[in-house]
């Protein structure tokens, strides 16, 4: 069977300011349905990249399409799209409802009430219709942005840090509460995030940015034991590069001791490499392993992180169950235990 066509489809786009690249080359898909998210340090293109998408800037190179059509040419009303940016830009003039109304003039006038009652009562505004925008909190006035951008049923919505001014038990909840209405809807979304916790949980794939390129476009679990390049990995989660030796037969040579590619290498024996180590690739060992001196240690809760530095001055982090924590100047004995080896060129 044929791949279902992509519901958007980017292949080589670039952006620019004056002759500036802000956007290069950059190439991705989405399927219907499927929820994206963009995460990179501040200015590498985010949002440049979706208002690309939506019609807001129009790209210096490359092909861009919508429903298998391009969509270079159509203006942003033409593509089809929700959008929620940062400012919600709501109409204070307008009630709840007027707001959310405001999209659905291609909808018949006798089906309008309904589908903002609806949408209102999906998002959890039901019974605020009638309020205007400064008589509600700033989860709610989001909840407004939010629906009026789905209430014409768009099938696919861009969002430039809807969460970004809500405090983190709010911006949970309302992240949870969107992604569950976009699933059930079959819409798809891309997201524009700072936050990776807010990526991982809102996301089905992630798309790593820097300075204007896409590293990598895949499930945050791919992206988190399998980077691509040394940026994602200390850019998702926390990871430190241990110094290695290619041996023979997929194996490399460290501080703690022989570790097992499981594949071949493409440097030759003898080549120094690094080897990503995450803080839950190192467990606290009774026996055996290597002794390491802790360094200092930040308590997380149910965890603390050590930063702990080995014989040859190599520093790494390891997370240890918080009622085991050790004390900085102590030492502690630690196993490393990896899933996966990911190797980087030294
Ligand atoms: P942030 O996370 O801070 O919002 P971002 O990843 O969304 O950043 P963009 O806003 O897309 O990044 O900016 C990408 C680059 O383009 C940056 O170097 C930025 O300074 C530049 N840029 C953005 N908008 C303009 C503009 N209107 N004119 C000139 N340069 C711009």
């Amino acid at each position: 069977m044929a791949p279902a066509q992509p519901l958007l489809a980017i292949d080589r786009l670039s952006c620019a300011y004056a002759g500036q690249p802000a956007v290069r080359d950059l190439t991705l898909a989405l399927a219907p349905g499927e929820l994206g998210c963009l995460l990179g340090p501040s200015g590498c293109g985010k949002t440049t990249l979706l208002r690309a998408i939506a019609g807001f800037h129009a790209p210096a190179s490359g092909a861009l399409l919508l429903r298998g059509r391009d969509a270079r040419a159509l203006p942003p009303e033409a593509r089809g799209l929700g959008f929620v940016f940062q400012d919600l830009a709501l109409f204070p003039h307008l009630t709840v409802a007027g707001n959310v109304a405001f999209g659905l003039h291609r909808l018949p006038r006798g089906d309008r009430a309904a589908r903002v009652a609806e949408t209102l009562a999906m998002i959890g505004l039901e019974g605020l219709g009638e309020r205007y925008p400064h008589e509600l909190s700033g989860g709610q006035q989001q909840r407004v942005a939010l629906a009026r951008s789905l209430a014409p049923r768009p099938d696919l919505l861009l969002l430039d840090e809807p969460f970004s001014s809500l405090d983190a038990d709010l911006r949970g909840r309302l992240r949870d509460d969107l992604r569950a209405l976009l699933k059930r809807l079959g819409i798809a979304a891309l997201l524009v995030t700072h936050d990776q916790e807010e990526a991982f949980a809102f996301a089905d794939t992630v798309g790593v940015m820097q300075a204007g390129t896409l590293l990598q476009w895949a499930p945050g679990f791919e992206l988190y034991h399998r980077p691509a390049t040394p940026f994602v990995a200390s850019f998702v989660g926390e990871g430190r590069f241990l110094p290695a030796m290619v041996l023979a037969g997929g194996r490399v040579a460290t501080a703690l001791g022989e570790l097992d590619v499981a594949g071949e290498l493409p440097w030759p024996v003898g080549s120094a490499v690094r080897v990503l180590l995450r803080p839950d690739d190192l467990h606290p060992a009774d026996d055996g392993g290597i002794e390491a001196v802790v360094e200092s240690i930040a308590f997380r809760g149910a965890e603390t992180l050590h930063t702990l530095s080995l014989p040859d001055g190599t520093q790494l982090t390891a997370l240890v169950p918080s009622h085991q924590q050790r004390a900085p100047g102590s030492t502690m004995r630690v196993r490393p235990d990896l899933a996966h080896v990911v190797v980087f060129a030294a």
